[in-house]
């Protein structure tokens, strides 16, 4: 008996010590890696998280659909594609306060950035971004570095709307070199997931009322889950950053976050109204008027969900169903064009 106890003891012994291993091993690789993101603080190095950014790099777009939700042939020619470099400091500013655990790149058509490969290279490279996705309307291959980056950083996927007959044979063909590449891509089929757009309503909407307005967000998939950011400003979907360019209403104060934003840049991110205010000494818009990122505000402005003065002028996801992709004729690109000049 006494030799069973003494058996039993020295093994406790044993695992004694191998905790204790562990432990220090756990230890040691904890501040290490804390170490590595040195002079940051526990919270922004470990606890903040961003589940999901949609990144908007431009509107320049290889297709001209006529119910684009974003806008895009009205902007394509204004704003075709945002610097790389602001793209970039943009998201080093936001993953200096956290990490992102997917981030979404849309154009516009991303591909057609001149700067694609910088901002991948970035994105890459990046540690706090975990997961990415490019979503693509398939009309382009893209280049071989691009294909390279993508496949290099493990990380990155590829979106290919399903717009039917509009891309169905160039949607193949880039489905066979993403697959000959081994990239991992899926058909992105749209919120309801039944390959139908949702009309989300057009330029001219006039102001919906706020019944109307508190039902069509709280049913609205896009309000959910597609916080995206344009030309540094952060709102609560891909048409809450750029609609009031378009449809012509002020932002409210309380429609999103603005990072960095003293940066001197290449677009501006308020309304032409709003803008023209600014530039004429009436007062600091970037402190006075929309919040800057840091992430306690981004977390506020996310656990508030309220509908932004877009969703005033925007069915969501509860308008009519609609095929995808139906393209303007010449006529309408054209009249577009015109009443852009003057
Ligand atoms: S209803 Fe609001 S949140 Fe939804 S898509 Fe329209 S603007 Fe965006």
């Amino acid at each position: 008996m006494p030799n069973v106890l003494q058996k039993a003891y020295k093994e406790c012994q044993r695992f004694k010590k191998r905790c204790k291993r562990y432990a220090l091993t756990l230890l040691r690789i904890f501040f290490n890696s804390y170490h590595q993101h040195s002079k940051m603080p526990l919270s922004r190095a470990y606890l903040n998280e961003l589940s999901n950014l949609v990144l908007i790099t431009g509107q320049n777009c290889s297709l001209k659909c006529k119910n684009c939700a974003n806008f895009s042939p009205y902007l394509a020619k204004t704003m075709p594609f945002y610097p790389y470099e602001e793209i970039c400091q943009d998201l080093q500013a936001i993953t200096e306060e956290c990490r992102i655990l997917h981030l979404g790149i849309q154009g516009g058509e991303f591909f057609l950035h001149p700067n694609a490969l910088q901002i991948l290279e970035y994105i890459a490279n990046n540690p706090r971004i975990q997961q990415v996705t490019i979503a693509t309307n398939a009309t382009i291959i893209p280049k071989d570095s691009l294909l390279a980056i993508i496949k290099q950083s493990n990380k990155i996927a590829v979106r290919l709307s399903d717009y039917g007959e509009v891309n169905y044979k160039s949607a193949q063909k880039l489905e066979s070199v993403l697959i000959a590449h081994d990239i991992s891509h899926y058909t992105h089929r749209y919120a309801h997931g039944d390959s139908q757009w949702r009309d989300c309503g057009g330029k001219e909407l006039t102001r919906l009322k706020d019944k109307v307005v508190q039902k069509i967000f709280e049913e609205c998939i896009f309000g959910k889950y597609c916080l995206s950011m344009e030309n540094g400003f952060i709102s609560r979907c891909s048409r809450g950053v750029i609609a009031h360019l378009v449809q012509g209403f002020s932002l409210g104060a309380n429609d999103g976050i603005l990072v960095r934003p003293n940066a001197k840049r290449a677009f501006a991110t308020y309304n032409a109204q709003t803008y023209a205010h600014y530039s004429s000494g009436g007062g600091d818009m970037n402190k006075n008027y929309l919040p800057s990122f840091d992430f306690p505000t981004l977390k506020r402005f996310l656990e508030s969900p309220a509908p932004i003065e877009a969703c005033y002028y925007c069915y969501g996801t509860s308008g009519k169903t609609i095929p995808p992709g139906v393209q303007l004729t010449p006529e309408e690109v054209k009249s577009i064009a015109n009443a852009n000049q003057s």
